[in-house]
């Protein structure tokens, strides 16, 4: 059976660095850039602000030469403003493919290519910049409620970051505290919820305004009234914008322009919701067997 609920391994571990490296850093993208990895070509260009449409172009990836291809032949068009689910068991590639949008490596073969520039050639800054990243464990760092949110646009106005938090939902947790927006919050402090710290690090996407959103959908569970407020402050923050979701909510899932099922390392089907369960293959039975069977059980579990 598939794991809908495996972690991101490669993507947390990058994290798990710029965590570390984050008091420091003046921008996360800085920490990135020293990655031995990738680096700017000579005479890199910057990436001109983009629409957000993405094509991967036959992309094949292993991480190392001894290393097995874990991305085969990927094939993507996906237009500016579409919203992605991408599905599949644990180790099938989801996040390799998300390693690839952002430049974490380049790939084998193949080129990515965004708003038609092949990103090997732009530079990493310019790259980054233009993408948004939301993780499960969304990151907050020790500071206050305004620096947390600023992050996302160093030059806002009070107005815009209140304007942002009203839009994601915590602008009325925030007046409840008597700092209000220079309440202290700590890395891993109790001050905030799981869901507050995931509606913090939307509006700080919010702010940043990118137009290609990556999305690894958190799936702790939350109260039924942060759930709420999640589900709608996710629909203001992928309003616009090219999202690349790595979905384990069936609503997210349902509801994508395109569902890409990723089975080691390739595409096994892709279409909408509708068209995959006409087609009757993986996820046409994984929906029946395993979702519904997972609501109902939600279901009796509460009590409706
Ligand atoms: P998913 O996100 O679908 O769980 P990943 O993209 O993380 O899958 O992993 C795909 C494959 O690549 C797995 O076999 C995984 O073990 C391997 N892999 C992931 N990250 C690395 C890495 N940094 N170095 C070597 N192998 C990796």
């Amino acid at each position: 059976l598939w794991r809908f609920w495996g972690p991101l391994s490669s993507l947390s571990k990058v994290y798990s660095q710029l965590l570390s490296a984050m008091a420091s850093a003046d921008r996360i993208f800085e920490i990135l850039d020293t990655k031995p990895e990738v680096r700017d070509m000579p005479g890199a260009r910057p990436l001109p602000p983009i629409r957000g449409s993405v094509v991967f172009d036959q992309v094949s990836f292993r991480y190392a030469p001894d290393k097995p291809e874990v991305l085969r032949s990927i094939q993507l068009d996906i237009k500016a403003g579409q919203r992605i689910a991408i599905v599949g068991p644990t180790g099938a590639g989801k996040s390799t493919i998300i390693n690839m949008l952002m430049r974490f490596y380049d790939p084998t073969s193949g080129r990515v290519l965004i708003d038609g520039h092949d990103i090997k050639e732009v530079s990493l800054a310019s790259l980054r910049s233009q993408i948004g990243i939301v993780l499960q464990d969304s990151f907050i760092f020790s500071g206050t409620i305004e620096e947390n949110l600023r992050y996302g646009k160093k030059d806002a106005t009070m107005e815009e970051i209140e304007r942002a938090a009203r839009s994601v939902r915590i602008d009325r947790l925030v007046e409840k505290f008597p700092d209000g927006y220079q309440t202290q919050v700590e890395e891993r402090g109790s001050m905030l919820s799981v869901g507050q710290r995931q509606l913090l690090a939307f509006g700080r996407v919010l702010l940043a305004d990118p137009k290609i959103l990556i999305l690894d959908e958190a799936t702790s569970s939350v109260d039924t009234e942060t759930e709420q407020h999640i589900q709608e402050a996710l629909n203001v923050l992928l309003e616009g914008r090219t999202a690349f979701i790595i979905a384990h909510r069936l609503s997210t899932i349902r509801d994508a322009d395109v569902i890409l099922v990723i089975e080691q390392g390739q595409i096994a089907e892709s279409g909408s919701h509708e068209e995959l369960l006409a087609h009757g293959g993986i996820y046409a039975n994984l929906y029946y067997n395993q979702f519904l069977m997972q609501q109902s059980l939600a279901k009796k579990a509460s009590g409706t």
